[in-house]
């Protein structure tokens, strides 16, 4: 049964002790620890006046505070509002803005730059500060708290006595903005408590579609140590690598920065049983892996989702890693992170799938009418469950356009089969239309990645002033490639249907721009084809 609210995710929490749950650098923390600080936190926020349904802002890095922060702002009734680390000083203020959020908790890097900007958000009204020198423009976090190596000696409090239910506002999570303005996301204590139970729910599948009864949990075996890649302010993060962490009692490693071969050294003195993150963080972790000849004895699992798997990734990781079960998934802020996903022998049968929807939910595709499609036909991925969040924070007009009866419109484009297996075929907003033939550009990009020299594609529209719009390509070439776009050009002739060929094919020299959450940033790349091709 799904813990009902955020609340008993923190109980079940508690219950893991002297366990350590946060390594960061030299740092430990347990949960006990944990659990004090935010109770402290939380007791401290309520003493301030902050009160149910109250925005409290998050804008740090992944470290030990941050889930101290999170929790300690939904211990104290409040709507946890994890801002995106990687934004800017104006979008950092956007976001306070956006939210109306009366009290901030930022670290040192997060405050340099939103600082300039905190008179243009007038419902803030406090300033919690953490790893910085003191600033009288706000409070260290550790005034509160003390610092994350005394948290364990915290009293034993407990938290404000708020009433919280399944259906109260617990999250606003903002999208990564790769189509437009980040979109404030806000989900009940329901949905993210149900996506948390995700995974188990998720991992027994694959022994109960074979027949077979799933493990029992056994106390005693060695604690699971996660590498953490991913930030925990996209949803992902937070309620996938983290929410697992605190319900089965899970050692979190977090990185500073990603970096592949200080992830490998992470992996070895950690013992990291498991690793995730975007597609391009598996491929590189298995490049690097590769490169150095380091098998990683202690990794179990490498997961990873949220923008296509580039080429044949599973199959990579298999000859590289061979021990390695790999596991894949589809979500979106709204669905609360993984909506489907699948693993080991289920993945690798269906290896172009993001796997199957988690029990309890449910999808429909349908085409531009919005009638659902039989299996095996390309249309709108539409999707439904507990852990769908209610909608848009403010925004009744853009909720109404995709929420409605229960459903989701995702925006995506994606066929199922018919044991439920669903492949994402592109984004809407992404497919080119030629000549009033549909263009997939993922279907494309795969078949560039086939290519033993490519390393990275992205398709995108090439004005043609009679057929709208043709497929064109940039691709990166793997080093000491000796190929052409001519021959490249070819070759993807050889798999495509002749009017899906790239017209045009430019060679990029680096890696593709992508944004945090690791998706390309075609906005930015569309240009260069801007001049019409005839
Ligand atoms: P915005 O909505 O602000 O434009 P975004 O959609 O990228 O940004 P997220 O909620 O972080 O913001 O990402 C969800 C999207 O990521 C999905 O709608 C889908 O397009 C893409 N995505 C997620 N998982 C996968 C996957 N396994 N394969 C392909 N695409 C995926
Ligand atoms: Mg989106």
């Amino acid at each position: 049964k799904a813990p009902p609210t955020l609340r008993d995710l923190f109980r079940i929490a508690q219950g893991h002790g002297d366990r350590t749950f946060v390594v960061y650098r030299d740092e430990r923390v347990t949960f006990t620890g944990f659990s004090r600080a935010a109770t402290a936190l939380a007791r401290a926020l309520t003493a301030a006046g902050i009160e149910k349904g109250d925005r409290v802002a998050i804008a740090m890095r992944n470290l030990p505070e941050w889930p101290v922060s999170y929790f300690g702002a939904l211990l104290a009734g409040a709507i946890a509002t994890p801002l995106n680390a990687w934004w800017t000083g104006p979008e950092l203020a956007y976001g306070l803005r956006h939210s109306g959020a009366r009290v901030l908790i930022a670290d040192g890097e997060r405050f340099t730059r939103i600082a300039p900007h905190l008179g243009e958000c007038p419902a803030l009204q406090r300033v919690l500060t953490t790893r910085m020198e003191p600033d009288p423009r706000a409070t260290p976090l550790s005034d509160l708290v003390g610092p994350p190596a005394d948290w364990a000696g915290l009293p034993d409090a407990p938290p404000p006595d708020i009433a919280l239910g399944p259906e109260d506002d617990a999250t606003l999570f903002y999208t990564s903005g790769t189509t437009g303005q980040p979109k404030g996301a806000v989900g009940t204590h329901r949905a993210a408590a149900t996506t948390v139970m995700a995974y188990p729910y998720s991992a027994a599948r694959t022994y109960l579609r074979r027949g077979e009864s799933p493990p029992k949990p056994d106390p005693s075996a060695p604690q699971r140590v996660a590498l953490l890649v991913i930030p925990l302010f996209h949803v992902t993060g937070c309620h996938a690598s983290l929410g697992a962490a605190l319900y089965g009692g899970h050692r979190l490693v977090m990185m500073h920065r990603w970096d592949a071969s200080a992830a490998l050294d992470l992996i070895e003195a950690e013992g990291c049983t498991s690793a995730g993150g975007v597609p391009t963080i598996a491929w590189q972790l298995a490049t690097a892996a590769r490169e150095a000849g380091r098998p990683l004895p202690s990794l179990d699992a490498i997961t990873y989702g949220g923008a296509p798997a580039a080429g044949d990734l599973v199959r990579t990781l298999g000859a590289v890693l061979p021990r390695v079960v790999p596991g894949t998934g589809w979500g979106m802020t709204e669905t609360s992170a993984t909506f489907t996903h699948h693993q080991g022998e289920d993945y690798l049968a269906h290896p172009d799938s993001c796997g199957p929807p988690l029990p309890v939910c449910e999808v429909r595709i349908v085409d531009p009418l919005g009638e659902a499609l039989p299996p095996g036909a390309v249309g709108e991925l539409c999707v439904k469950g507990p852990n769908v969040v209610r909608g848009y924070w403010n925004d009744p007009d853009a909720t109404a356009d995709v929420f409605s009866e229960g459903w989701l419109r995702t925006g995506d484009l994606a066929r199922a089969d018919a044991e439920g297996f669903l492949t994402i075929v592109d984004r809407i907003k992404d497919m080119l239309i030629r000549g009033g033939e549909n263009i997939y550009c993922c279907e494309v990009e795969n078949a560039l990645y086939a290519h033993p020299d490519v390393i990275d594609a992205v398709v995108l529209p090439v004005p043609h002033p009679t057929l709208g719009e043709e497929p064109g390509a940039i691709v990166v070439l793997a080093e000491g490639a000796a190929t052409s776009p001519e021959a490249i050009r070819a070759f993807a002739a050889e798999r495509l249907a002749a009017f899906k060929v790239p017209v045009r094919i430019v060679v990029w020299d680096g890696l593709l721009p992508r944004n945090p959450a690791g998706k390309v940033l075609r906005a930015s790349l569309r240009s260069i084809f801007a001049e019409p091709s005839d």
